[in-house]
């Protein structure tokens, strides 16, 4: 079976924009974007055209690649003290000389909408449910809903550690009672992890990865991967794709039981749960 993101993001955003319409004022997002990167670009625009198809608005500021830190916080301070501002976002990735957390955690946690400061990742260990998830682990949480597919005693294996995507949504189905596994670059014999997972969640960055030995009959499959395959050796091997993910999609869809699609899985509802959580912060802010 197909998981389909695209059809759950389409229903999360009639759902999103009905409610939108009978508010007096717009959910505003800044995001902040250091340089010029293509991919952030891309995943801006995406964010731009939900927004507008829902009724929320964005303002979208950016720095040169050599902006210092103290100019950013500046400007999140600002956005912080003006109340018809209800989400902040810093697009990552961002330059090297830049201090991540000390900029995530410049904004102030209710609209923290992203879920990345250190105040709401100390919620999500604390299984606090008042603070923001990060919008792609709450992207696959919706998806798993979505489907029906039980957590409860499940045995979950996510491949990938990051601060962004792994730990979180590792955290997340833990809070959901799922006995987790954690895997990672220095992992050994990863597939021999993989092979015992009913729900594999795959956020690594290595394109295709995950091979038809990797999986057995019966998992569930989230494959949160996009990579950029145009220009790369991969390109030949699989002509006509712009994407692939970490998973070996056309290899492993047959053995699964149920699996997500890239580009069309994860992608499409982790932008739509952004925007859930900006409607949450804008509904906070009226208390
Ligand atoms: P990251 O580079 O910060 O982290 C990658 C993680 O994967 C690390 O913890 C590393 O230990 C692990 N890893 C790398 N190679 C591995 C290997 N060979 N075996 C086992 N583990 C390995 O990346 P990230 O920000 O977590 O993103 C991961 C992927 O997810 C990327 O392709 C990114 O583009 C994508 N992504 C997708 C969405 C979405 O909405 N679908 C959102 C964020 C990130």
């Amino acid at each position: 079976m197909l998981l389909d993101g695209k059809k759950i993001r389409d229903r999360i955003e009639k759902e999103l924009a009905h409610e939108i319409h009978t508010l007096k004022d717009k959910p505003t997002l800044a995001i902040l974007q250091v340089g010029l990167r293509e991919d952030s670009t891309a995943y801006i625009n995406q964010k731009r055209i939900f927004a507008e198809k829902i009724g929320a608005f964005i303002i979208h500021k950016q720095y040169p690649e050599t902006v210092e830190e103290n100019e950013i916080i500046h400007d999140i301070h600002n956005f912080n003290r003006d109340s018809s501002v209800h989400g902040i976002i810093l697009q990552i990735p961002i330059p090297e000389h830049l201090n991540r957390k000390l900029l995530i955690d410049a904004i102030d946690p209710h609209k923290d909408v992203d879920g990345l400061s250190s105040a709401n990742t100390k919620k999500l260990w604390e299984k606090d449910l008042t603070g923001y998830i990060p919008a792609t682990t709450k992207g696959i949480l919706a998806l798993l809903e979505a489907y029906k597919i039980d957590i409860q005693g499940k045995k979950v294996v996510v491949v990938g550690r990051s601060t962004l995507v792994g730990k979180p949504t590792a955290l997340a189905l833990l809070n959901k009672n799922a006995t987790v596994t954690i895997c990672h670059s220095k992992t050994e014999n990863l597939s021999q992890e993989t092979l015992q997972a009913d729900i594999l969640i795959v956020a690594t960055g290595h394109p295709l990865l995950i091979k038809k030995n990797f999986v057995k009959p019966g998992q569930i499959v989230i494959d949160v991967g996009i990579n950029l395959i145009k220009g790369t050796k991969l390109e030949e091997e699989i002509p006509g794709k712009k994407f692939v993910g970490d998973v070996d999609f056309e290899n492993v869809k047959d053995i699964v039981e149920a699996i997500t699609p890239v580009p069309g899985g994860v992608g499409p509802l982790t932008v739509a749960s952004l925007f859930e959580n900006l409607l949450t912060a804008y509904k906070q802010s009226k208390i």
